[in-house]
């Protein structure tokens, strides 16, 4: 096989970045925008050895997975979204093979140990006439630019370059965002301020940042300067009060030569600093540089089936007053929802604004037995282990249960042994990387846990990411 070679493939499998894979005589093609079932002509771009990238040319035949018209007139263009052009059910099944086969093949565990224990990953419910679920995202970042006329234009980054293709209507996001992002976009061409230019490090603007709450209907503007003021701001303003929800209007200074898109510091131009929303009952504040969720209707589900995993109202020994630790607490979404049902939590997490948020999330929801420590969970919790035995005379420190959602990266093994060490009855694993996953539960399967439960949880549509939760109890 050679590049620009032009063949006809069946596309029988999918990759993890969402690309379609078929085989021509043994060789091992990967081809960008074609689903499973799909019978495609396609040119090879790059060839190795035993496998090689192709363009897709034409479809021959269609796949049954396939929809029938993509929603999103520039999906293949942006990659923002990998798999739109499969059907949703196709999407979740495809997730959900994804989280058994890496469990069996990278985590050992029986194929009828999964049989027993998986249950159906959980789907999003499409809302609107679109045929599947859009317009969940409550967080958008749009860069801003200058189109090929040089007006102002938002829209995404093409390919791995960073000039800008305009489109105010990313369908992953709220419905709100374009009317908002008119505002901006003619704001700027009537008094000519500039989109931000990352060669020339010149100009004005460089994102705009928007949040909405899902059940406070709440909207917030962020608008990310290469300065430390917008002239005419007082119009703006005008412009963006007159939209329904409109809550906070900030600024965000940064002025560094760099493509992190948030600086640190936040000017109040309008409002307030924060919106509000909800997960469950629990009460959230959200500023511009917060973390949260960005998929609040999902988030309720996949952290409510960890509640119900940690099992704290079972039975026995799991009464009220079960002693928990969130690790990779990140802004204590978990832990708030546990602590509700618990005696104590205590949650863990790297990042000290997260800490910060957290806290006063804990205060406004008047949950007080709640305790957050900033470091790595890998270091926290063996120091924490370790302390405990000197100072109570050898006695090992005990946990009810052991929640975990790490990074894509998993957990460190130091941080798997104190938690085996510990010995809860329950751990619970929330996982956005099966593969990580599938490796970590091969370790803690060999020091005395089994998996009791397994279910995914698609937290993003039309993206190749899926989120897993594992219960495993002490044999
Ligand atoms: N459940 C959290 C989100 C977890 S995402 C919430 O709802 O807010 C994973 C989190 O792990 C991130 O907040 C990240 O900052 C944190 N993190 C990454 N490495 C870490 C480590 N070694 N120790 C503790 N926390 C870590």
């Amino acid at each position: 096989m050679q590049k620009n070679d032009v063949v006809e493939v069946w596309i029988e499998d999918m990759g993890i970045n969402g690309e379609g894979i078929g085989k021509v005589d043994g060789y091992t093609l990967f081809i960008k925008d074609t689903v499973p079932g799909d019978m495609v002509e396609a040119k090879i771009m790059k060839a190795k050895k035993s496998y090689g990238y192709a363009k897709l040319i034409k479809i021959l035949a269609p796949s049954d997975g396939r929809v029938k018209k993509v929603p999103c007139p520039v999906a293949r263009k942006c990659g923002g979204c990998q798999i739109q052009e499969m059907a949703y059910e196709k999407q979740l099944e495809y997730k959900e093979g994804k989280v058994k086969e890496n469990l069996i093949r990278i985590g050992g565990v029986p194929k009828e140990l999964l049989e027993r224990t998986m249950e159906p990953i959980v789907g999003m419910e499409e809302s609107g006439k679109l045929g599947a679920p859009f317009h969940y995202r409550n967080k958008a970042q749009f860069p801003i630019g200058t189109d090929r006329e040089g007006n102002p234009a938002a829209g995404f980054y093409a390919g791995r370059t960073h000039s800008i293709i305009p489109n105010t209507n990313c369908l992953l996001g709220v419905e709100v965002n374009e009317k908002i992002l008119g505002i901006i976009l003619a704001f700027m061409k009537k008094y000519g301020i500039k989109a931000y230019d990352e060669k020339q490090h010149a100009g004005l603007v460089r994102h705009v940042l928007l949040r909405y709450g899902f059940k406070t209907k709440e909207i917030m503007v962020c608008l990310v300067i290469n300065a430390d003021a917008v002239p005419h701001k007082e119009e703006l303003i005008r412009d963006l009060t007159g939209i329904e929800g409109m809550t906070s209007i900030t600024l965000n200074i940064n002025k560094e030569k760099t493509n992190v898109i948030m600086g640190r510091s936040i000017q109040l131009l309008w409002g307030k600093s924060y919106i509000t929303d909800y997960i469950g009952d629990v009460k959230y504040q959200i500023s511009p540089l917060s973390f949260f969720q960005v998929n609040p209707v999902q988030t309720e589900k996949l952290y409510s089936l960890a509640l119900e995993y940690a099992g704290l109202y079972g039975a026995g020994k799991m009464a009220r007053d079960a002693v928990v630790w969130d690790l990779y607490c990140g802004i204590g979404t978990i832990s708030l929802f546990l602590a509700q049902k618990a005696g104590k939590v205590y949650g863990v997490e790297v990042v000290p604004q997260a800490i910060e948020d957290a806290r006063n999330n804990a205060a406004i929801n008047g949950i007080h037995n709640a305790e957050f420590f900033v470091g790595r969970a890998e270091e926290i919790l063996p120091e924490y282990y370790e302390e405990y035995a000197k100072n109570h005379g050898g006695e090992k420190a005990c946990a009810d249960v052991i929640v975990v959602d790490p990074p894509r990266k998993g957990c460190e093994e130091e941080l798997l042994r104190t938690m085996a060490d510990m010995q809860p009855e329950r751990i619970v694993y929330v996982s956005c990387d099966s593969a990580t996953l599938a490796r970590d539960v091969k370790y803690l399967r060999g020091r005395g846990y089994e998996i009791e439960r397994v279910r995914a949880v698609d937290q993003f549509p039309h993206t190749v990411h899926v989120e897993t939760v594992v219960l495993l109890g002490r044999k």
